[in-house]
């Protein structure tokens, strides 16, 4: 599916909720509809702003909040981190591997996973009607960066 018709679905999505599209919201909609990986709300307002620069950091909360609500975006939030989102494509259900050094997330699809799925339902009789799956561990760049055991250890629970 193309951005532009993600955007399109995404809208209507919008539309039949009742919500307004304000050109604000359709531009903090048109920078996440490009993002092919997990934005913080401060990048995405960062970009958003290249386009328009009357879109304020509560906008981008706001949108985010209502496309949340609509089941529209994943949402990952990683221990004292901000959460960060990604536009759900339509039937691409996928898995995240997150890197607990800077919070990187990286979206995947596995058939193994959805074959062992189908494969527990068969054996236990469950109706399965989803899943979630997060990796957690250090990325690339981090794994070469000076190791750091100690930070991120502290696992602040403040939420
Ligand atoms: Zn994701
Ligand atoms: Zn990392
Ligand atoms: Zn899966």
């Amino acid at each position: 599916m193309s951005s532009t018709q993600l955007e399109r679905s995404t809208c209507a999505l919008l539309r039949s909720g009742g919500y307004k599209l304000t050109p604000q919201r359709r531009a903090v909609l048109r920078v996440l509809c490009d993002s092919e990986c997990h934005v913080t709300p401060a990048q995405l307002h960062a970009a958003v702003q290249r386009e328009r620069d009357d879109v304020g950091l509560v906008t981008v909360y706001r949108t985010l909040q209502l496309l949340s609500s609509l089941d529209a975006v994943c949402e990952i939030s990683m221990d004292g981190r901000q959460p960060t989102y990604l536009l759900r494509r339509p039937r691409e259900h996928h898995h995240h591997l997150v890197c607990s050094g800077c919070g990187r997330v990286v979206d995947f699809t596995s058939e193994d996973i959805e074959r062992l799925a189908q494969r527990l339902a068969d054996e236990t009789g469950f109706n399965i009607e989803g899943h979630i799956l997060e990796m957690r561990g250090r990325c690339p760049a981090c794994q070469s960066s000076a190791p750091s055991r100690s930070q991120g250890q502290g696992r602040a629970t403040n939420r």
